[in-house]
């Protein structure tokens, strides 16, 4: 085990704790915070973080790297995007309660433990196992510090939000004035390798682009850039149960108008068409085929 690396547990409640890992460098700098399996069926993140740790250098580290590969224990060990405990997306419940459900307690926690200890804080997310979203870093576009490290994260793709919505880990950061990411990959479940390799670089080029460790950050290519809020809650959704047959993939654009897709039932017979509300570019698609009444089935962005 190298030297600077603690493994430990960050307790929430007498039966549960968080898995926390800490990088101290052999100079003084900055707090950098990261975190993956705020939702339970996402495992890109968790998985880039176990790979940052083994590799880091921490006598070329100036500051201190926290992470928590997995925020939502119950979620995760459940395989399931929402917590089998309270039914609640932990991503709506910051910045939580200390006397509340366990999710805004494990909200509580992390807010105060982890996030409110950063000068930075970049948050791991993918499509978990129901929905497919692109290889992407999203920032606030409203705070220049947060295109700043979109940039230098090296995503293929870089969304800017002109509003954060309430109830993230990323709104709990905004809210204490702590510049932030989130990350975003293809999900379905799967660990797809030019995730792992984004997410795993871009943790290195972000402790590079905020001078923690030397060098610059690695650049693959110049990314497309999105705009738009891109609320996964406000996308079309389903208005019953059925099999979905997509007929665009994530980030087509498509016309005002375009047919998207449409649901049928056992005999194929078509419920409902989704057709493209306005002219955009396809951010989320519901890529499990099962599909429940209210399910978010497609998210449109603007090209910037
Ligand atoms: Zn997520």
């Amino acid at each position: 085990m190298s030297l600077g690396i603690v493994r430990d547990w960050l307790p929430v409640t007498a039966e549960l704790s968080l898995p926390l890992l800490t990088a101290t460098g052999a100079r003084p700098g900055p707090v950098f915070a990261v975190t993956a399996g705020v939702h339970g069926d996402e495992y890109e993140g968790v998985r880039a973080i176990f790979e940052v740790f083994e590799t880091i250098d921490t006598a070329a580290l100036a500051g201190t790297v926290i992470a928590v590969p997995v925020v939502n224990p119950p979620a995760h060990w459940a395989v399931q995007r929402t917590s089998p405990v309270d039914g609640a997306n932990l991503a709506r419940v910051f910045p939580g309660n200390p006397d509340g459900t366990l999710s805004e307690q494990i909200a509580a926690v992390l807010a105060r433990e982890v996030i409110g200890r950063a000068d930075f804080y970049l948050d791991l997310h993918s499509g978990g196992v129901r929905y497919a979203m692109p290889s992407m870093a999203g920032y606030a576009s409203f705070d220049g510090r947060g295109r700043a490290a979109a940039e230098a994260f090296g995503a293929p793709v870089i969304w800017g939000h002109p509003v954060i919505e309430p109830g993230r880990t990323i709104s709990s950061a905004r809210d204490r004035g702590i510049p932030f990411l989130y990350v975003e990959a293809w999900g379905a479940g799967r660990i797809a390798p030019a995730d792992l390799a984004m997410m795993r670089r871009g943790v290195f080029n972000l402790l590079r682009h905020l001078d923690m460790l030397p060098g610059e950050p690695e650049i693959p290519a110049p990314p497309r850039r999105l705009s738009g809020v891109g609320n996964t809650d406000d996308g079309l959704a389903a208005g019953v149960d059925g099999f979905l047959l997509l007929e665009v993939a994530l980030l087509d654009r498509v016309a005002a108008g375009q047919r998207l897709g449409r649901l049928v039932d056992l005999l194929g017979n078509t419920l409902e068409t989704y057709s493209a509300p306005r002219a955009g570019t396809i951010a989320l698609t519901h890529e499990m085929p099962i599909v429940r009444k209210g399910d978010t089935l497609f998210l449109l962005a603007d090209e910037e």
